[in-house]
């Protein structure tokens, strides 16, 4: 296949060879596979309609967890996966990854005490933990951490887990899968997919100049997350088999409700789990709700019974009551999980489910496969990925690449540094940019790890920044983000590339907007 790559823009010709796998969508799961794939040593295209990560994996609670409640319905498998990912993505990627600390009270009345200590002491030790600090029992009314709850929580446990910044992980695992050769499309749709000739041609449209061009692949994953049934159905024109059922998750933002830096787990009364987590040093994020969803995706909002189902259930734990009006920001996403409607959408499973389609005609021939992904988590794409590609090898050729699991290893782009590196690397970076305010430093560190190096090359004084768009976001960045992170619009840089969007004003976000309309 032929391309050139001019500031990240990458241009795919028509013409040209096909490519061992296509990717439909520039979720977590569909850059995951494109990742794996290419430093495998497979030819990889992948195409976006919109951002990458511009729906549901931009819009989880952002935990890198074995999924505690998994563990009700037995989903060992799951779990166990899980909780080994943890250390993995913290490893690859210590900027954008890092541990937390859980607290969970004790609320009489609800799970009991035997069987949380019991859960647990399970989840200490099934997924190989080895760095992450273990579960501990709590006396909540003489201890620091029990100060924000009302005085009736008297016990409760304290485990870990970790947290991602769940935008970024996607950009930065698409940007290393470009780094290696992948020609990566955000703003493409993929409007047809047809099997033609032992190959699979694709009808891609660019969505910001409207032209369409084809491309051919040996094999095809379907990697769009809620819209997985759609694309079998209107991309590919085939029945859909799919049992996908889309629920709805809620989040809201309030301001800092707490000084510490731990999160808290509550139970609500109808026994769903949901979390207060710190968040972008001055916020509280309050999630999740979990509704069936049967409107339009690509329109999905929360609604105000989410928010107060929210408020009402930290409420019941807060000592001082959150309400509505605290509510700052909000987001809203919607779970592509496996299985039937009529049980109830917290009971649906949380693990992945693929569905590999590669039928055979009278003489044994198969045909071009296609690979369908339902469900799978922040958490697990790492091994999706790599499910995906042990079902696909065998439709390709022989690669000669890096072996099958290399993704456990080798850093994502800026998280070269060790796990507990991180405030050498922010002090160092403060040292040589004293001009820098210390909270633009720790922001540049965290979102870019060892590449904030790259960012302020050459910089020697406040100037070379370029303009101050407020709270820290230059000209510079912007500059950075456009090149190599794939930033088109000013919400792709205040809502995923960075969540500055909770600090800039009106104003200064369309500041933003037309800055980024002259860069691209
Ligand atoms: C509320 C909520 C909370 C969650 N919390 C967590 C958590 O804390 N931890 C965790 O590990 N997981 C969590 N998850 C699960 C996780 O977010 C999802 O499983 C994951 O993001 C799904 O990724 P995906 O790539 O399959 O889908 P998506 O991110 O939705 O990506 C699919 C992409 O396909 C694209 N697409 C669709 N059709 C086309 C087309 N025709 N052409 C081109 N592109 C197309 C879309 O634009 C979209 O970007 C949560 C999910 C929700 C909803």
């Amino acid at each position: 296949m032929k391309r050139a790559v001019w500031e990240g823009v990458v241009l795919v010709s028509e013409s040209g060879q096909p490519v061992d796998i296509a990717i439909i969508g520039g979720g977590i799961n569909g850059v995951g596979v494109a990742r794996d794939a290419v430093g495998r040593g497979w030819t990889v295209y992948l195409c976006d309609k919109g951002d990458l990560g511009g729906a549901t994996s931009s819009a989880s609670t952002k935990l890198v967890h074995g999924g505690l409640r998994y563990l009700e319905y037995y989903e060992f498998r799951l779990v166990r996966e899980a909780l080994a990912e943890r250390e993995v993505l913290w490893s690859v990627a210590p900027h954008i990854v890092w541990p937390l600390r859980f607290v969970l009270p004790h609320q009489r009345g609800l799970r009991p005490a035997w069987l949380l200590r019991l859960g647990l002491f399970i989840y200490d030790h099934l997924g190989g933990r080895r760095r992450l600090p273990p579960t501990s029992v709590l006396q909540l009314r003489d201890n620091p951490l029990g100060a924000p709850l009302q005085r009736r929580f008297r016990r409760g446990f304290e485990y870990s887990d970790c947290w991602v910044d769940d935008a970024r992980l996607v950009v930065l695992t698409a940007r290393d899968a470009a780094a290696r050769g992948a020609v990566i499309a955000p703003r493409t749709r993929c409007l047809a997919a047809v099997r033609e000739q032992g190959l699979w041609r694709l009808t891609l449209r660019d969505e910001v100049s409207g032209v369409q061009h084809d491309i051919r692949a040996r094999t095809l994953v379907n990697a769009a997350g809620p819209w997985v049934a759609q694309v079998i159905g209107d991309v590919l024109g085939q029945p859909e088999p799919a049992r996908v059922r889309l629920v709805q998750g809620s989040h809201i933002v309030v301001p800092r409700l707490y000084e510490h830096d731990r999160c808290y787990l509550f139970q609500g009364a109808d026994g769903r789990i949901f979390f207060a987590i710190p968040y972008e040093t001055d916020f509280t994020l309050i999630g999740t709700t979990d509704l069936d969803f049967t409107g339009d995706l690509d329109q999905i909002g929360i609604s105000a019974g989410e928010i107060d189902y929210l408020c009402r259930g930290v409420s019941a734990y807060f000592a001082t009551p959150v309400t509505p009006a605290q509510v700052v920001w909000s987001y809203s996403g919607v779970r592509p999980l496996y299985g039937e409607h009529g049980s109830r959408a917290q009971d649906a499973t949380r693990d992945y489910v693929l569905k590999l389609d590669a039928p055979s005609d009278d003489i044994g021939t198969l045909a071009p496969a296609v690979l369908h992904i339902y469900g799978g988590k922040i958490t697990t794409h790492r091994r999706l990925a790599e499910a995906v590609l042990a079902q696909l090898a065998p439709h390709l050729s022989r690669s000669f690449g890096n072996p099958a699991g290399w993704t456990a290893k080798r850093p994502l782009p800026g998280g070269d540094f060790p796990v507990d590196g991180f405030d050498a690397l922010r002090n160092n970076v403060a040292r040589r940019f004293p001009f820098l305010p210390a909270a633009t430093v720790r922001r540049l560190v965290r979102a870019y790890g060892t590449r904030a190096n790259v960012l302020l090359e050459g910089v020697r004084g406040a100037d070379d920044m370029g303009r101050d768009f407020g709270a820290g976001l230059s000209e510079r960045e912007l500059h950075y983000l456009v090149r190599y992170e794939f930033a088109r619009t000013a919400e792709d840089v205040l809502w995923r590339r960075s969540k500055l969007g909770l600090r800039l004003t009106a104003e200064q976000a369309e500041a933003v907007a037309a800055a980024m309309a002259a860069l691209v």
